[in-house]
């Protein structure tokens, strides 16, 4: 068991973070992980083999240029309050359940603003894929990127002066509720949605069906749908009846391009 030593050593930590690995190794544990889940206890059936070439290429195509971009944007157009002495000395804990909050909260009105008829087109590559799992979530123009980072890099204000560590287990959190979102599984712990969004909460904000194209907007917490109207209950829609999409044949490059 010498591996797990040295998995669990200060030096592979080093290592990791000297080489830049932390969200590599992290993307190979979702791909083992999640992956694992779903073949488990799927929701629905997915062909894999059919899309995953695609969905990887999606994803490297978000990784190494789209979200990048998106971040110089972010450096001329985001608002990074200062807050006063007496916020920033708070608890940790308290100030990373503000950052949680304000920036679900952000988001939440942003992916409203993407539902509305004249933004429609920015946010439409993460509607186009016809099947639901993990890794069909990934999909974000450029301009949904900058515009879904403001509440985030707003709300990050709360977290100045925290340990090292704070913007890996961000990160972190952030691809992991993406997933999570997208994934492709039977989840009966129901209760959890009076709290957070669950797979099949998510799953409706997905269907075709126009009476769903408003619905369940959250990212995090279920209370913003609810408080604002847009909430559908899951427990009033038949999953094996959901089916996914835009409904309508836009070329890729339009999508991606959200034009
Ligand atoms: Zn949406
Ligand atoms: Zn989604």
């Amino acid at each position: 068991m010498e591996w797990i030593e040295w998995v669990l050593s200060r030096e592979f930590r080093q290592f990791v973070l000297d080489n830049d690995l932390f969200f590599p190794l992290l993307f190979l544990g979702r791909l083992i992980g999640v992956t694992a889940i779903e073949v488990w206890r799927p929701a629905r059936e997915v062909s894999y083999r059919k899309v995953i070439l695609n969905d990887l290429t999606v994803f490297v195509v978000y990784q190494f240029v789209i979200f990048p971009l998106a971040q110089q944007i972010n450096r001329y157009i985001a608002i990074r309050p200062q807050l006063p002495e007496t916020i920033l000395a708070m608890p940790l804990l308290f100030r990373v359940l503000c950052y949680f909050v304000i920036a679900d909260f952000g988001h939440y009105w942003i992916h409203r603003l993407m539902h509305t008829k004249h933004v429609w087109r920015i946010h439409k590559w993460h509607h186009a894929p016809t099947y639901m799992y993990w890794l069909a979530g990934t999909r974000a123009t450029v301009p949904q990127q900058v515009i879904v980072n403001l509440p985030y890099i707003f709300a990050w204000s709360f977290l100045g002066l925290s340990p090292w560590w704070m913007g890996l287990a961000i990160g972190m959190f952030s691809s992991l509720q993406n997933d999570w979102m997208h994934v492709n599984v039977t989840w009966r712990s129901n209760w959890l949605e009076w709290l957070i969004v669950t797979p099949r909460y998510h799953h409706i904000h997905h269907s075709d069906n126009p009476a769903h194209y408003k619905a369940n907007l959250a990212a995090l917490f279920t209370l913003w749908d609810r408080l604002f109207g847009t909430y559908v209950n899951p427990d009033e829609v038949k999953e094996e009846e959901l089916s996914f999409g835009i409904g309508e044949n836009v070329p890729l490059v339009r999508l991606a391009l959200g034009v």
